[in-house]
Formats: structure tokens, C-alpha cells, sequence
């Protein structure tokens, strides 16, 4: 389907008509990338979002797939995704290419760690966070520093939701907030606050918003400030930050990037919420779905589509993607994950 951005009968025309966008910057914007790392909550949104405001290539990457808990707030999919057992990545991108023909749609299903990110990231105009953990965040504010890319950091739980938009080198990074991610175990997560589906839509909203300025052109126009709300108590607070970046920032003023060098975070966790565990082994061969599905069907109630097998033995759930990464559902132990993995997958 072409568009040519005409005022009256473009797709785009009502966003056209707003002065700062106008046809130049829905030029802009058609003519931008976006990545976006997660499509859970949040990414559904923002990708949901972008895609129809016509940024010209998404990315969307995810390492999970789709449950039927996930449709109270994971607005891009359906129960025909749930009972296909797609990862969310590609429910994700059959949808948007349904509601937008004209842009580019990546979908990339894989869990991003210090070996894909840079990869991830190469030619993209900015980056969007879409995840639901501060080991992924502190690794997306790495990479992003050390390429100069913009990113804004959103994250939610219960009811409150906060968010930062970071221009390396110009404004404050993650880092220049908090030094260290909150330790395991130390903060609440959406397992035991739980999570409402409106603050989701706000915070993801102001993301893509944020996205949208700097992907068309407008990046002074972009949010200087941390804002912090909660919808219940129906509070904002904007916490201003040092008006340039801290003075002594490891990340955006030394420029040691830990994460990005894989001496911090892991190749395990614990899915918020889920009761399951993720086990990834980069650098690992492809695994053969085929065969996988062939010698699970000894065990279990095997299904498998071509993007990754599933068993359900006992009380466990496997699902294995080609890439050997497996999400353990029945256990939020990793030692007893990494042992059915054993058992059943093989190292
Ligand atoms: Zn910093």
C-alpha cells in the first residue's frame, strides 16, 4: 500500500496536521529505526504505537512466549496466539504488518545478552525498553552509552510507573540514577505487587512519545526529568536531575561497561511472575526442534511449531528454542531447572 503524505488522505494525516510533526517529520519518521527490546506489556504498546505512526523500521526482539495471563495488559495479541504457542515476537510482528503494511517489521526472538546487543543496536536511530528487569536494562544503558544511542528506560509495577529518556553524552544515563541495579530478592516484583494494565499504557505511551520527538527530529524537545506516578494515589512526581550527566558516573563518564563485557549479569532468570526459570547458553550450537520433539515424545506431551518445542513432563513445562535457550515453567529454582534441562534436553 503507498502513501505519498498527503495532508487530506495519508494514513498519517492527523498526525500530520500536528505542527511540529507536520510532513517533514513524518518524513523523518519513515525514514527512522527503532529497537524494541521486550514486547510484553510495555513493548506491546510501543511497538503497537510506533508501528502506526509510521517509524519506518521496527526491531522488535523478545525471548518469551505467549500465555493466556499475558492477555489482560499484552494488547497486540489474541487466544488464537496463546493456543498457536507463538513467541511473542513473531504474534507480534504478524499483527503490526496487519495494521501497517508500509513499514518494516524485524522480529527477533532471543533473549539479549552482552553477545547480541551491539548487533541489535547497529543502525538504529533509538532504543526502547520494553523489559521487565534491571540486569537487561543495565546492559541496554552499556550499549547504548557506548553507541551514542538514545534510549528511554520505563519500567511499572502495581500501580506506579516511572521513566527516563537518556542521550548519551548529553543528558544523565541509568547509571548516573542508580549505580547498581536493586540486588535479587531486594524490591517487590509484579509477582508480588501484581500489575495494573492502565499504568502499563501510561508509561509505555510516554515512551513511544518520547521516541516519536527524537525519531522525528525533535530530541530538545525530549523529557529532561525522572517521572515517577502512581496511578492509584494518582501522584506524579519529576525529579530533576543534575543538569548534566553525574560527575563521576562509571558508565557515561569512565565508560566501563560492565555488562556489555559480560562480567556482570547472567545467563539465567527468574521470570517475573511465571514461576519459571530462563536458562540460555550463548555461544551454543542450533538444536534440532525435530529431534528435541522426536525424543521428548518419550516423556511427555510434546506440541512444536518452527520456532520451538514444548513438553510437559510432570509438573514441568519445557520449551526449547533453536538456539538451546529453554524456559523451565514449574520450578522458580534455577538449580532444579539447569537439572530437568539436563535430564530431558542433554548439555
Ligand atoms: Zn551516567
Amino acid at each position: 500500500m503507498t502513501d505519498d503524505l498527503d495532508i487530506q488522505s495519508s494514513r498519517y494525516a492527523r498526525q500530520m496536521r500536528f505542527p511540529p510533526i507536520g510532513v517533514d517529520g513524518q518524513r523523518k519518521l519513515l525514514a527512522s529505526r527503532a529497537l524494541v527490546i521486550g514486547c510484553g506489556a510495555l513493548g506491546s504498546v510501543i511497538a503497537n504505537t510506533l508501528a502506526r505512526a509510521g517509524v519506518g523500521n521496527l526491531r522488535l526482539v523478545d525471548r518469551d512466549f505467549l500465555e493466556l495471563n499475558n492477555l489482560q495488559r499484552q494488547v497486540l495479541y489474541d487466544e488464537d496466539d496463546v493456543a498457536a504457542g507463538l513467541p511473542k515476537a513473531i504474534a507480534a510482528k504478524n499483527r503490526l504488518a496487519k495494521i501497517n503494511s508500509q513499514i518494516e517489521i524485524d522480529a527477533v526472538v532471543a533473549d539479549v545478552d552482552h553477545t547480541n546487543i551491539l548487533r541489535l543496536l547497529s543502525g538504529v536511530d533509538c532504543l526502547v525498553d520494553g523489559t521487565d528487569n534491571f540486569e537487561t536494562r543495565f546492559l541496554l544503558n552499556d550499549a547504548a552509552v557506548k553507541l551514542g544511542i538514545p534510549w528511554i528506560y520505563g519500567g511499572c509495577l502495581g500501580a506506579e510507573g516511572q521513566t527516563l529518556t537518556i542521550l548519551p553524552g548529553e543528558t544523565p544515563c541509568l547509571r548516573c540514577l542508580m549505580p547498581d541495579p536493586p540486588p535479587p530478592g531486594s524490591s517487590p516484583t509484579c509477582d508480588s505487587a501484581g500489575i495494573l494494565g492502565t499504568v502499563i499504557g501510561v508509561i509505555a505511551s510516554w515512551e513511544a512519545n518520547e521516541a516519536i520527538k527524537i525519531l522525528s527530529g525533535h530530541r530538545d524537545q525530549t523529557s529532561k526529568v525522572w517521572t515517577v506516578l502512581d496511578l492509584w494515589d494518582s501522584t506524579v512526581r519529576q525529579i530533576k536531575l543534575a543538569g548534566s550527566k553525574a560527575a563521576d558516573c562509571p558508565c557515561c563518564t569512565r565508560r566501563e561497561f560492565p555488562w556489555l563485557a559480560g562480567e556482570r549479569g547472567s545467563h539465567t532468570a527468574i521470570l517475573c511472575g511465571r514461576n519459571a526459570v530462563q536458562l540460555s547458553f550463548p555461544g551454543k550450537g542450533a538444536v534440532s526442534l525435530d529431534q528435541l520433539a522426536d525424543k521428548l515424545a518419550a516423556v511427555g506431551q510434546v506440541t512444536k511449531n518452527k520456532y520451538l518445542v514444548r513438553a510437559t513432563i510432570g509438573q514441568y513445562q519445557l520449551t526449547v528454542f533453536p538456539d538451546g535457550r529453554a524456559v523451565i515453567g514449574g520450578t522458580e529454582d534455577v538449580s532444579e531447572a539447569r537439572s530437568v534441562y539436563a535430564k530431558f534436553v542433554g548439555n
